[in-house]
C-alpha cells in the first residue's frame, strides 16, 4: 500500500470516527474497541474512588443507607453543603438534569427518590457523582471538563452491564452517558461568553494534526 492510500485509510477514519470512540480515545489513549478498554475503565474506577475517599458499590448493594450516611459524611467533611428539598434552587428543573455542583457557593443539589430501593440507588449514584465534581473542585480546581466528567462516570461504571455488553462502552458510556455530561458541560461554560467553547476531540483536523501527525 502506497504512503497515499496509508494517509487516506486515517483520514477516513478520522472523518467518520464517533463522539463515543474520539471521546475514549482522547481520555484513556484506547479506541473502545480495544481488548484492554474494560480493565482500564475498571482500574480506573477504583482508583478513583479511592483517590476521593468515596464508598464502593458493594456498599449500596448491601446497605444502601450507610451508603447514604458516608456521601453526607464526606460532604460534611469538606465543606460541601448538601441542597435537597426546601432548599432546591430550580436549577435540576430547569436544565433537566439530576444533580449539580454549584462552584461558586460550593453547594451540592440533589433529590433523593426513595420511592423504591432501585430509585434509591440511582439517586445515590447521581449524589456520589456530584459530591465527585465537589471534591474535584477542592482538590484540583483546574481540572478540564473531560477529566471531570471521566472520573465522575467511570465512578459509577456498571462493570456487570459493560462485561455483557462490550459495545456499550463506546455507545453508551462515553458518547450517550459522559458525551451528554460534557457537552452540558460546554454549553454552562459557554453562557455568555462572545465565542461558544468547543471540545478539541470533536474535530476530526484535531486529530490528524496532533495524534496521527498527518498535515492536509
Ligand atoms: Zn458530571
Amino acid at each position: 500500500m502506497s504512503d497515499k492510500q496509508e494517509k487516506q485509510i486515517i483520514v477516513d477514519f478520522r472523518t467518520n470516527q464517533s463522539s463515543g470512540s474520539q471521546l475514549c480515545e482522547y481520555l484513556t489513549g484506547m479506541r473502545p474497541n480495544n481488548p484492554n478498554i474494560m480493565e482500564r475503565l475498571s482500574t480506573d474506577r477504583k482508583l478513583v474512588l479511592e483517590r476521593y475517599e468515596l464508598p464502593d458499590d458493594e456498599l449500596l448493594k448491601k446497605d444502601p443507607l450507610e451508603f447514604e450516611n458516608k456521601l453526607r459524611q464526606r460532604a460534611k467533611d469538606s465543606n460541601i453543603d448538601v441542597l435537597e428539598d426546601d432548599r432546591l434552587t430550580g436549577f435540576l428543573k430547569e436544565n433537566m438534569v439530576a444533580g449539580v455542583f454549584h462552584s461558586q457557593d460550593v453547594t451540592t443539589e440533589i433529590i433523593i427518590d426513595r420511592t423504591n430501593e432501585k430509585t434509591l440507588v440511582k439517586s445515590l449514584k447521581t449524589f456520589r457523582h456530584e459530591l465527585l465534581h465537589g471534591l474535584q473542585y477542592i482538590i484540583d480546581p483546574t481540572m478540564s471538563i473531560e477529566q471531570s466528567e471521566y472520573e465522575a462516570h467511570v465512578a459509577n461504571l456498571n462493570e456487570e452491564y459493560l462485561r455483557k455488553h462490550p459495545k456499550d462502552i463506546e455507545l453508551i458510556f462515553f458518547q450517550f452517558l459522559m458525551g451528554g455530561s460534557i457537552l452540558k458541560d460546554y454549553k454552562l461554560v459557554s453562557k455568555g461568553a462572545e465565542v461558544e467553547r468547543q471540545p478539541v476531540w470533536r474535530d476530526p483536523k484535531w486529530w490528524l494534526k496532533n495524534v496521527d501527525k498527518i498535515e492536509e
